[in-house]
C-alpha cells in the first residue's frame, strides 16, 4: 500500500482535513524521532505526519534526529515523503510567498548524519537526482491547483546554520546559481534514498536572503504575514498532493535504490548491525 509521509517544517504542525487515528511513539535503532508520528487519513488516503522540529520547535537543524525520522517513517509503512520547508530566496524572481519545487541540492552542512550504512556495512546509492521525479510531478499539479506562484526545478543549498549566511556567503552561493537556501532537506533526501523512499521538497520562500538590497528594509510584519500565508498555501498544496498521489508505486527507481548498492559481504556484516538495519536490508539481502 502507498502511504504518504509529510515532514512539516517551520510553522506547519498540522494538516487540514486530517483525521487523526493515532499518535505513535516510535523507537528506532537510531533513537527517537523528532516527535510522535501522527497517523491517520486525509480524504481516505493513509497519511503519516511528523513535525520536523518537534512540537514547540525544540530541535535545531544541526540537532535533528534525521536517521530516526526517516527510519520511523519507513517502519510504519510510509512509501513517499513530502517535505515542507521554509527557505530563503536566492533569485530576484522567486518572490517571498512563491513556491519552489527543487530538483537538486548542494551540501554546505558540516556535521550531519549522512548515512544508515557505516560501522561494518557499506552501501553506495545513486544520488545524481536526489528528488523523486514521479512525486515531484504530483506536486507540480498540486501547486498549480492551489494557484500559488511557483518555480519548476532549481537547486536548494543546504547550510549548517543555525545562523543565516553572511553576505559574502550569500553572494558566493548566488554565483553558483542556486534558487533557495535552507538547513534541513539534504540529509533527509540522502537517508530517504537509502531507505528506498520517494522524497520531494515543497520549498516555501519566506524572504530574500541577506544578498538582497531591500533585505534590511523588510518589516517584521511583512515577514510574519508571508510566513502565515505560506503555511496556509502549504496545507492546500499538501492536501492536493495527497489526494492525487498514485495508488501504486511509481516507476521512479527510488524503491530499488539499494539494489547492487550494498558492497559488504553479507557474511561479514556484524549481526547487531544486520539486525538494526533489517528494515532496510531485508529486501536486498534475503
Ligand atoms: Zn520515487
Amino acid at each position: 500500500m502507498e502511504i504518504t509521509g509529510v515532514i512539516g517544517g517551520s510553522g506547519l504542525y498540522e494538516l487540514e482535513g486530517f483525521q487523526v487515528q493515532e499518535r505513535r511513539s516510535v523507537q528506532t535503532p537510531f533513537g527517537a524521532p523528532s516527535d510522535e508520528l501522527v497517523i491517520g487519513e486525509l480524504e481516505g488516503r493513509p497519511v503519516v505526519f511528523l513535525p520536523r522540529h518537534g512540537r514547540g520547535h525544540r530541535f535545531s537543524p544541526s540537532d535533528l534526529p534525521y536517521q530516526a525520522n526517516i527510519y520511523a517513517l519507513k517502519a510504519v509503512g510510509v512509501t513517499r515523503i513530502l517535505s515542507v520547508s521554509a527557505v530563503g530566496s536566492m533569485k530576484e524572481d522567486i518572490v517571498p510567498g512563491h513556491v519552489v519545487l527543487p530538483t537538486q541540492f548542494i551540501d554546505r552542512t558540516l556535521a550531519r548524519p549522512r548515512t544508515f550504512f557505516e560501522n561494518g556495512v557499506v552501501a553506495h546509492v545513486a544520488f545524481a537526482d536526489p528528488i523523486c521525479e514521479a512525486t515531484r510531478a504530483v506536486l507540480k499539479s498540486a501547486v498549480a491547483q492551489a494557484e500559488v506562484p511557483w518555480h519548476d526545478g532549481g537547486t536548494y543549498i543546504c547550510i549548517e546554520g543555525p545562523q543565516f549566511s553572511t553576505r559574502a556567503e550569500s553572494e558566493l552561493f548566488r554565483s553558483w546559481g542556486v534558487s533557495v537556501i535552507g538547513m534541513t532537506n539534504l540529509p533527509e533526501a540522502r537517508l530517504a534514498r537509502e531507505a528506498e523512499l520517494c522524497y520531494a521538497t515543497i520549498a516555501l520562500s519566506t524572504d530574500y536572503d541577506c544578498w538582497h538590497a531591500d533585505h534590511d528594509d523588510v518589516s517584521v510584519e511583512a515577514v510574519v504575514e508571508t510566513l502565515k500565508k505560506n503555511v496556509e498555501n502549504a496545507k492546500r498544496i499538501v492536501r492536493n498532493a495527497i489526494v492525487a498521489m498514485p495508488a501504486e508505486p511509481s516507476d521512479c527507481g527510488c524503491r530499488t535504490a539499494l539494489q547492487h548498492a550494498v558492497m559488504t559481504d553479507p557474511e561479514r556484516i556484524p549481526p547487531a548491525k544486520r539486525d538494526a538495519l533489517d528494515l532496510l536490508l531485508r529486501r536486498v539481502l534475503d
